[in-house]
């Protein structure tokens, strides 16, 4: 299999509080670390989002996307070909877990209105309809909940992220258990301690629609 390696699990300084490096400044490491594609999975939580509190839906979006916007740009300045894809780190009201979403867009999230409302169940529905992937994001961490794994496409069995002990065995565990799909991703913060992750595709992929097909098809490798 020759090699496109896409970081699919990567955060922002712009939006998430508890990330360290600007999205040009992720898009340099990430070159310069000879990753092919990155998918921006900026949390949609109480520490991004959040603190806009009691702002318009669309207002809320505009800051979301602009990692993803920044990511993008910086991209396209340095022409090295790198393809940049927005996700999400979503955390659903009164809901323990992270789940990363993949195959979102600006148009999307402004259609859809404030997704973190609507649960995890009726999320799945819209998912579904949309052409979007679930993925628990280290569901073994401590702290984290078990969640029906009928209702999530895959999770995470690697998640490089070195602050946290995410019991990666466990989710390569659970699965194979139950037939899941299976990401790797760094949960990239900042450079501290991260023992990267990702996914290898056997072709460039360049669009949502590209990332979501070969991981249905579950056309890729671990890294
Ligand atoms: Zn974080
Ligand atoms: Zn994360």
């Amino acid at each position: 299999m020759s090699c496109f390696l896409f970081e699919t699990h990567a955060h922002t300084s712009e939006v998430s509080r508890c990330a360290q490096i600007p999205a040009a400044k992720v898009i340099a490491d990430y070159e310069s670390a000879g990753y092919d594609g990155i998918v921006i999975t900026d949390h949609m939580n109480e520490g991004s989002i959040g603190r806009l509190k009691n702002r318009p839906w669309d207002e809320k979006v505009d800051f979301f996307i602009n990692g993803y916007n920044k990511a993008l740009e910086a991209a396209e300045r340095s022409g090295k070909g790198m393809t940049v894809l927005l996700g999400a780190e979503v955390c659903f009201d009164k809901d323990p877990n992270d789940y990363l979403v993949f195959g979102i867009s600006e148009d999307f999230l402004r259609r859809c209105g404030d997704l973190t409302s609507l649960g995890l169940k009726n999320f799945r529905k819209i998912a579904d309809e949309n052409n979007l992937l679930i993925f628990q994001a280290h569901p073994f961490r401590v702290s984290m909940a078990v969640t029906d794994y009928r209702i999530l496409d895959g999770i995470e069995v690697y998640n490089g992220n070195s602050s946290h002990n995410s019991n990666n065995d466990a989710a390569m565990f659970w699965a194979d258990k139950y037939s899941l799909l299976k990401s790797s991703g760094s949960d990239f913060h900042g450079m501290w301690g991260m023992k990267p992750g990702g996914i290898y595709f056997e072709s460039p992929v360049r669009t949502n629609s590209d990332f979501i097909s070969a991981l249905k098809e579950n056309n890729y490798l671990l890294k």
